[in-house]
């Protein structure tokens, strides 16, 4: 070792560096357009990655690296921003019904510095949704509220939403707070689950019917804005499905294959 630390990777890294080659490789292209929000308690620049037309019939918004030590959720969104990307029929398809918008790293302040869980300011960047985010303590949340805000005043409303993490189970996370209209959210989110079992290697399932996930962006999103939306969790460990230890690669594939279940909700559920 000729340095004085060692960081241990739980899973296969994604680095600033990585994410900045990505954006600076899909920046020119015609369809993609990144969009700087804010700063992370620590100065470090935040983008919104939006992929297709602003005026598309849906939105569908993505957010990863929350939690810095959870790198699954980049390599996904890596998989489906590249998968909308492609110059063929299936994509421009996708693309006439939606487009999507991705806060690709969060808490970059925490993948700088190989933290695991909390922002700079001490912060779960995944609690506290349930109110307005302190600026001062949480500006990355802060920043994503502005822009959310924007997009509300402005006639854009996502439909849906997906926070990625990683742990070790893997199963989506579908919240039940006291919501006008929750049936509705869940058979919607009932549809999501079963496409991801048809498109892609997904077969951990969903939150027992008592479970509620209380602050988090999934749940902060439905009460407070009205979007359809969950956690879902990678396991960090292993993909059932495919009967192996993930790699950046599976998650990748995961990511383009939910390109078609974003699409396949999108025009079931009609949102
Ligand atoms: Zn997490």
């Amino acid at each position: 070792m000729p340095g004085p630390v060692l960081y241990v990777a739980r899973v296969e890294p994604y680095r600033i560096s990585d994410l900045n080659q990505f954006l600076s490789s899909i920046a020119k292209h015609p369809r993609v357009e990144i969009t700087p929000i804010g700063k992370t308690a620590e100065g470090r620049e935040l983008e919104i990655i939006r992929v297709g037309k602003a005026d598309a019939p849906h939105g569908v918004f993505v957010r990863a690296r929350a939690h810095p030590w959870e790198a699954g959720g980049n390599w996904v969104v890596q998989g489906l921003v590249r998968r909308l990307l492609q110059n063929d029929a299936e994509a421009e398809k996708f693309l006439g019904e939606y487009s999507l918008y991705v806060l690709p790293m969060t808490n970059k302040d925490g993948v700088a510095l190989g933290r695991t869980r909390f922002n700079m300011r001490g912060k779960d960047l995944n609690r506290n949704w349930d109110q307005p985010a302190d600026p001062e303590l949480a500006p990355e949340n802060h920043a994503l509220e502005k822009w959310m805000d924007e997009m509300i005043k402005t006639g854009r409303r996502p439909h849906l939403a997906l926070e990625l993490h990683n742990d070790g189970n893997g199963m989506l996370h579908i919240s039940r707070p006291p919501v006008v209209d929750i049936e509705r959210h869940l058979a919607r989110m009932n549809t999501f689950e079963q496409l991801l079992r048809k498109h892609t290697w997904f077969t951990e399932g969903s939150t027992k019917p008592t479970f509620r996930n209380s602050g988090t962006l999934g749940e902060g999103f439905l009460v407070r804005y009205g979007i359809d939306a969950a956690v879902h969790e990678f396991n960090c460990h292993w993909i059932a499905g495919l009967q192996q230890a993930p790699l950046g690669k599976h998650w990748e594939d995961y990511g383009a294959n939910l390109a078609t279940v974003f699409y396949e909700y999108l025009t079931q559920v009609q949102p």
